[in-house]
């Protein structure tokens, strides 16, 4: 169907209910519909060609119009378009995926639980959690400690994980037996302290929450290596081994949300590389198709497998766990990111130029902070760059910014005045300066209109 723009909107509007969307302001304004992608570039339905710096959502990491996934996803379509794991069946895709996974992720991880996207795997986690304890004889062993600010999907178990409050104000969350502690956010909170000691501070909160719940109650911690929807909240260096210490001394279990920071975005395979983490679980999807299909996967550790299996059914699973197309193509795109290097490309050159250039943007005034690691950055918007002080929310600065950078041809994302971006990880250098300069001069185009 070819429809121009206008008619795109109108059918839109009349039937289609959005993701984390006010449907009426929608409606006054019009969808922005994207009809095609070629390498880190989305055209929408006026042909415009808009640099993708958010890889769709955190995903499309080895960018639009990949032949080799296309073609794997046509192949296992004609070969076996479905089937199931459940009842002692398996499929070649789901087993020579499972290998492979466990060939790329640390050492002692070799099992994995296949879902169909980042929510069902931390469902599963959930689940699989309070199994293992029961398994070991401490069924009381129930909660799971989060933080404030996390973002672990859209389910009720993955929204009860996650931190956003505006989430849990819909529909009572969290459940019962979750539980929030501060997040390492040294910009928004760190309140004068160094980032040393604010990040020991945040890991410390968890040993307090252990000790006021009483250690035999708690089952496990989860955390994103780096908070992506939150802001890219990059903790500080001391916070991941104060948190694996504490973990390691109360046997508490440590569950990795690799979602985001999973198949290179860090500039190492896992963020828990990156960040020298030793979790139980980690839970995968996003960059493991490139978003190309959906399909999400929890690696669970030999430890905790072990008692697992011995533990009877485990009565969970989904109609699409390990669907076969999406499996063929998450095989079709880490063999290509093994072939091409990806991800010691993206730790020695295109990761490092990207940060070079866009801490060039904290020369501006309206920039507080410019942060980023790997193929994640973010910056602060702020009213007065030497006090920090943040411009009064009916501004609403950063998404004055986020349409001055759509108009000017560069997807970019706002959460509250922190904009972010997580571009794809096959982005050239060249690209990398188009994306700082469309940036720059939004940001500048907000700071005209905001410092009136
Ligand atoms: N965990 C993290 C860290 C995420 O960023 C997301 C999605 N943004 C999810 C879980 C949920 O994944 P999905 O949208 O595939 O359910």
């Amino acid at each position: 169907m070819d429809l121009d723009t206008r008619e795109w909107q109108r059918r839109d509007a009349s039937h289609h209910l959005h993701p984390f969307t006010d449907h009426q302001q929608l409606r006054d304004k019009g969808a922005r519909i994207i009809t095609r992608g070629e390498g880190v570039y989305l055209i929408d339905s006026e042909g415009r060609r808009i640099l993708d710096g958010m890889a769709g959502l955190w995903c499309v990491n080895m960018g639009y119009g990949c032949e080799e996934l296309i073609a794997a996803a046509e192949r296992q379509m004609r070969e076996l378009p479905y089937y199931n794991l459940f009842f002692q069946t398996a499929h070649p895709p789901a087993i020579e995926l499972a290998s492979l996974l466990a060939e790329v992720t640390p050492p002692g991880f070799n099992q994995v639980f296949f879902t169909g996207s980042g929510s069902e795997c931390n469902d599963t986690v959930l689940r699989m959690v309070r199994h293992y304890w029961a398994c070991q004889g401490k069924p009381e062993r129930q909660v799971i400690i989060s933080r404030r600010n996390a973002y672990h999907g859209s389910t009720v178990a993955g929204a009860s994980l996650g931190g956003m409050r505006g989430m849990h104000e819909q529909g009572s969350l969290p459940i019962p037996g979750i539980v929030h502690i501060d997040q390492p956010y040294h910009f928004g909170e760190g309140q004068g302290m160094s980032p040393h000691e604010f990040g020991l501070a945040r890991a410390r909160q968890l040993e307090q929450k252990l000790l006021e719940l009483g250690p035999d109650k708690v089952a496990a911690f989860i955390g994103e290596p780096i908070q992506g929807a939150g802001g890219v909240i990059i903790p500080p260096e001391s916070y991941w081994p104060e948190v694996q210490r504490i973990c390691d001394h109360y046997g508490i279990l440590l569950i990795a949300d690799e979602v985001i920071c999973g198949f290179g975005r860090t500039g190492s395979w896992f963020g828990c590389d990156t960040f020298g983490i030793r979790p139980d679980f980690m839970c995968l999807a996003k960059g493991i198709t490139s978003g190309y299909v959906p399909l999400g996967a929890v690696m669970v550790s030999d430890r905790v497998a072990g008692v697992i299996e011995r533990g009877g059914e485990f009565a969970h699973g989904f109609t699409y766990s390990g669907h076969p197309v999406s499996c063929a193509v998450a095989i079709a795109n880490i063999r290509l990111m093994q072939k091409e290097s990806i991800v010691k490309r993206v730790h020695d050159r295109i990761a490092p130029y990207l940060q070079r250039r866009w801490a060039e943007l904290s020369a501006l005034p309206i920039v507080g902070e410019t942060r980023g690691k790997g193929m994640v950055a973010a910056l602060e918007i702020v009213q007065d760059k030497h006090s920090k002080t943040r411009f009064p929310a009916t501004a609403h600065a950063g998404l004055t910014c986020r349409e001055f950078c759509f108009d000017n041809g560069l997807v970019m994302r706002a959460v509250g005045d922190t904009m972010i971006i997580s571009p794809p990880l096959v982005i050239t250098e060249t690209e990398v300066d188009n994306l700082v300069d469309l940036a720059r001069r939004s940001l500048e185009l907000t700071a005209e209109r905001l410092l009136v």
